[in-house]
């Protein structure tokens, strides 16, 4: 079932948690909602799962306008960071519970909670009590109750936070084959940018309540809309260089340095300044020729298969990923190039991206 959220506002106090949020949720698609804390992210999630009800605007669940309409009336499943299982249950009458609530028959409802435990494969589990589980274990059992009465659309809010960086691993790749397999509308918060890239159609990026990007994961990291999404994306971060142009032409430099900034794409900006954004991993060590930027290496680190140089180029510092075999030291000058397609500009009074 697909969600259309429209002109969405949620304040709270003088606090605007969601302002003005408007987007389109495909039938079947796996959207994560990203951001720093406080971003909204989860206040959106409890505005879809009708446990807020918005200061403005309007939730679609297909045709129906689900805005006014209690949680218990939507049929969304939902899946929190602590697990929130009943501890006294077991397994099997945990994922029975929802059922239950529904009046469902006794022998149907344990049908129903057995296949769905298969399919999240702890249908060996169904005897145990939570405090039995792992914490993989538990949310596999919290997926299952949320998924057992065939929701609409599946909220999942951190899911993965208690769990260590191999389990999280291993429960975001179930998450998703488990999504797929049932084919249900997944919205997944998480403040994880490997997390949100990694497992979803789409990303939203938020920051202050306002959606700052909605697109595919690779087309975010790729063409970042404005400079918060830019640098919200990436490890280690994106650079920013200001760069200005020389009062009588047309070259630019680097801000308050005699550097030349020579690109053929600098001349479609019809701007006195404008900001320059590298990604570490798109700079590499080249000749004085055709490079991009002369500086001094005045940080040197290895980070897994790559090394990582800090370079001081006057008025600011670069890093880049480089290629470990490169013989480099602290105090070499050094010269770094960048392919033109993978230079991001943005205005340096707005942040939104020019071109
Ligand atoms: P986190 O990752 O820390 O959970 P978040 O992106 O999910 O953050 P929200 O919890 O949606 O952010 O909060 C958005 C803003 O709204 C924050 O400034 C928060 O303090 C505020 N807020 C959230 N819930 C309430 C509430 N019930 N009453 C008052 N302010 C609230």
């Amino acid at each position: 079932m697909d969600i259309r959220i429209q002109d969405l506002t949620m304040r709270f106090d003088n606090i605007t948690a969601v302002n003005h949020l408007s987007t389109t949720i495909k039938d079947g698609e796996l959207v994560s909602l990203l951001g720093p804390s406080g971003c909204g992210k989860s206040t959106t999630l409890m505005l879809l799962s009708g446990l807020y009800k918005p200061t403005s605007g309007r939730i679609y669940f297909g045709n129906q306008n689900v805005t006014e309409l209690d949680a218990e009336k939507r049929q969304v499943g939902m899946v929190f960071q602590n697990y929130a299982l009943y501890p006294h249950l077991s397994v099997l009458k945990n994922i029975m519970f929802p059922l239950k609530m529904k009046k469902m028959n006794k022998i149907e409802a344990r049908e129903q909670a057995t296949e769905m435990a298969e399919l999240l494969h702890i249908g060996h589990l169904l005897n145990r009590k939570p405090g039995q589980l792992s914490g993989g274990q538990q949310q596999r059992v919290a997926i299952a109750r949320a998924l057992v009465k065939k929701p609409n659309v599946l909220l999942l809010d951190e899911p993965l936070s208690n769990l260590d960086a191999r389990l999280r691993l291993e429960m975001r790749e179930e998450i998703r084959r488990i999504q797929q397999e049932v084919g249900i509308t997944a919205v997944f918060v998480t403040h994880d940018q490997e997390e949100a890239l990694s497992i979803s159609d789409r990303v939203m990026i938020m920051n202050n309540g306002v959606l700052q990007q909605d697109s595919e994961p690779q087309q975010m990291y790729k063409k970042p809309a404005n400079e918060f999404v830019a640098s919200f994306l990436g490890n280690p971060p994106i650079n920013f260089i200001t760069v200005e142009r020389h009062r009588q032409n047309e070259h630019y430099k680097i801000k308050h340095t005699a550097q030349p900034i020579h690109l053929s794409r600098l001349k479609h900006f019809d701007r006195t300044t404008l900001k320059m954004g590298i990604r570490p991993e798109s700079l590499f060590v080249t000749t004085q020729n055709n490079s991009l930027f002369r500086g001094d290496i005045i940080h040197i680190e290895t980070i897994g298969r790559d090394t990582l140089i800090r370079v001081d180029l006057g008025e600011s510092t670069v890093r880049a990923l480089v290629d470990p075999k490169k013989k480099l030291q602290i105090g070499d000058v050094c010269f770094l190039g960048a392919e033109e397609e993978e230079i991001h500009y943005f205005s340096s009074e707005t942040g939104e991206r020019l071109k």
